[in-house]
């Protein structure tokens, strides 16, 4: 059996469903196959902006008929139909909507309500994708991941707990996907006492992930608005190639170091299953792609990877002596403990440079534990770009001749520190 992931950017408009239907058409389908969805669009940014108001006790009412007309807009060419069964879909989840933010308004826990609320977008999304597909011929059941993929109650960030999610996915999607399609919700898992949990931003890779491994299935597809895996960001060099393939460790590596291209928690559970991973674009169905497994790349292609908004924190023990490494030890632990990622870490006699996520939250909660002992400077405005098998030339035309505020390489691994504005263009 396989699995087949399709993003927000996929379904975004009435071509998208149709486009999405056609290609599922296109597959021999006595091949079992699980369907994962993202919500459609721009959709989960839409309903945080919404969960932002009613937050701020503002009015939410514009956030909800835009949520409403947009996907009435999605389905108008399919189903032209004003009638038609597809807006009743719509409307009850307005409603459903509308009544779990009345419920919830005593709850204090921010991060628990933006699960409850943002998951919408995937479940409507689903209840529609499932709808078009069912009237186009392609019969297919729907799943809900919130019962299927069991997590504990980290919101936002919500944990797989594999022993449960496992046994539901096999005691029960098994015996369907012998006669049916499954269609079901990225990015969404549910807890214990069944409240909605999410898994992360982006995270529908990673549903995807867990149904493949679960399933033990031939291949998980994502399918994608570029070709496959890239190896820089065709936005900032227009003559950016094609991997056609990566093994699961350098496409791990890729993600790390912030290639966006695949959720970076997707790829180990099927490294363990040993599962394929397919990067398609559904704009050009009949290629190929990436495909990521055991494999190494024999391309000998560099990769250059950008990750935006950095901050580069300097910290100095207050006693004037040289960094010991109990003091190392004390701010990687208090980075461990505020959840701030070290992208980039430099030790020099006196002063320890930690590159990290422009999280000011975080960073501020960073600095208060560390006060006691350590003078601080704080500098935004940076950009962490990873090369991997770089040239001296790629790197000198990377740079532009600047010298970056941080640079560290070892093997084949370049990584460089610099101004986000200087380096925009
Ligand atoms: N809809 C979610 C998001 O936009 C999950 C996903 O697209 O993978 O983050
Ligand atoms: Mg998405």
């Amino acid at each position: 059996m396989r699995v087949f992931k399709f993003g927000g950017a996929s379904l975004k408009d009435s071509w998208g469903i149709q486009n999405m239907i056609n290609l599922v058409k296109q597959q021999n389908l006595s091949n079992e196959l699980l369907i994962v969805v993202s919500a459609m669009g721009k959709t989960t940014n839409a309903l945080e902006e919404l969960l932002k108001k009613y937050w701020q006790k503002a009015d939410y009412q514009a956030n909800i008929q835009a949520f409403k007309a947009y996907h009435y807009g999605v389905m108008k060419d399919g189903f032209p139909d004003e009638d038609d069964e597809v807006y009743a879909l719509i409307d009850d989840c307005v409603i459903d909507l509308q009544n779990e933010l009345v419920e919830l308004k005593n709850e204090s826990d921010f991060d628990k309500v933006y699960d409850q609320i943002v998951s919408f977008g995937e479940i409507l999304s689903s209840r529609l994708v499932h709808y078009a597909l069912n009237q186009a011929g392609v019969v297919c059941e729907w799943i809900d991941a919130r019962w299927a993929i069991r997590t504990d109650h980290t919101w936002r960030e919500g944990r797989v707990d594999w022993e449960i999610t496992n046994q539901n996915i096999q005691s029960e999607l098994s015996a369907i996907l012998a006669h049916k399609i499954i269609l079901t919700q990225g990015f969404i898992g549910g807890t214990e006492k069944g409240d909605t949990t999410t898994l992360g931003r982006e995270g529908s890779d990673f549903s995807g992930a867990v149904f493949a491994s679960a399933l033990q299935a031939q291949s998980l597809t994502i399918w994608k608005d570029v070709p496959g895996v890239l190896n820089a960001d065709p936005k900032r060099l227009s003559n950016a190639e094609l991997f056609t393939q990566l093994s699961y460790r350098e496409a791990s590596e890729m993600t790390y170091y912030g290639a966006s291209v695949i959720h970076p928690k997707t790829i180990a559970p099927l490294k363990r299953a040993n599962i394929p991973l397919l990067v398609r674009s559904f704009l050009e169905p009949h290629k190929t792609g990436t495909c990521i497994s055991e494999a190494t790349s024999e391309q000998n292609l560099a990769a250059i990877i950008h990750k935006n908004q950095q901050v580069l924190i300097h910290l100095e023990t207050i006693k004037f002596n040289y960094l010991r490494e109990e003091e190392v030890a004390e701010v990687l632990v208090a980075c461990a403990e505020v959840n701030l990622k070290v992208n980039l870490l430099h030790k020099s006699a006196f002063e320890l440079t930690i590159c990290t996520d422009n999280r000011p939250e975080r960073i501020d909660r960073l600095i208060d534990r560390l006060s006691e002992d350590f003078y601080n400077k704080i500098e935004p405005d940076f950009e962490l770009i990873t090369l991997l098998n770089a040239n001296s030339t790629l790197i000198g035309q990377i740079t532009g001749g600047q010298s970056p505020a941080l640079l560290e390489h070892r093997g084949n691994l370049y990584q460089l520190v610099l101004p986000l504005s200087k380096n925009k263009s």
